[in-house]
């Protein structure tokens, strides 16, 4: 339910068919998005969520700041909100030589190669704890339990019990017509089993209508 393993593609689109890289980053938008799949890599947040109408953007994961020759490099882009976009804006504690992220309990998680599940948890109330660094700095810096991100989580998490709870009556619904297909329940049972499966099937409607807008 979050952050899944993302893997970039094998060979993003180029100019010159063969190699090099596009002038203006901003042509990898698409490849990038979907790359991600169109979640912001740092908060987890879905670009079909509700986010008030936010566009995602484009965030140089190495800042262009520190690594200008970079600026262009697809394999250096990654999806980021708004919000955790301008967090992250240009930090990058680990020094610029190094191929790490991060170095101890400082710096970013790689979201295309290190699984941020090792790192993150997520609470049942949206919260994220670190398991283990650099999460704390990463949860810090880009403000990762701000309220409307662990709204969006907790918001997440209901609608996929409610997912559950819709799949669970199903199965029981299929299980009473079979009983009594077979004989084991009689019709007035069968029909009280259905009556009581119905009331909980639009009990959770209204709350996924709820929850929906
Ligand atoms: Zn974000």
């Amino acid at each position: 339910m979050f952050y899944p393993q993302l893997s970039r593609r094998a060979k993003y689109s180029s100019p010159y068919g063969s190699g090099g890289f596009f002038a203006d980053y901003k042509q990898y938008a698409n490849e990038i998005a979907e790359d991600c799949q169109h979640r912001c890599v740092y908060c987890d947040a879905k670009e079909r969520e509700n986010l008030g109408g936010d566009t995602f953007q484009l965030d140089h994961f190495r800042p262009q700041k520190h690594f200008p020759s970079l600026k262009s490099d697809p394999e250096n882009l990654v999806l980021a909100c708004p919000a955790c976009n301008r967090f992250k804006s240009d930090h990058w504690p680990v020094g610029k030589s190094s191929t790490h992220t991060f170095e101890g309990s400082i710096g970013f998680l790689e979201p295309f190669k290190d699984d941020r599940r090792d790192y993150f948890e997520i609470g049942s109330d949206g919260e994220i704890c670190a398991k283990k660094d650099p999460a704390a700095y990463v949860v810090k810096i880009l403000h990762l339990n701000r309220p409307a991100r662990k709204n969006l989580r907790r918001h997440r998490i209901l609608m996929d019990e409610i997912c559950a709870a819709f799949d669970a009556i199903s199965v029981r619904r299929r299980g009473a017509t079979e009983a009594f297909e077979v004989g084991e329940i009689c019709k007035a049972e069968y029909l009280e089993r259905v009556i009581e499966l119905e009331d909980l099937n639009d009990q959770l409607r209204v709350s996924f209508s709820v929850l929906s807008r």
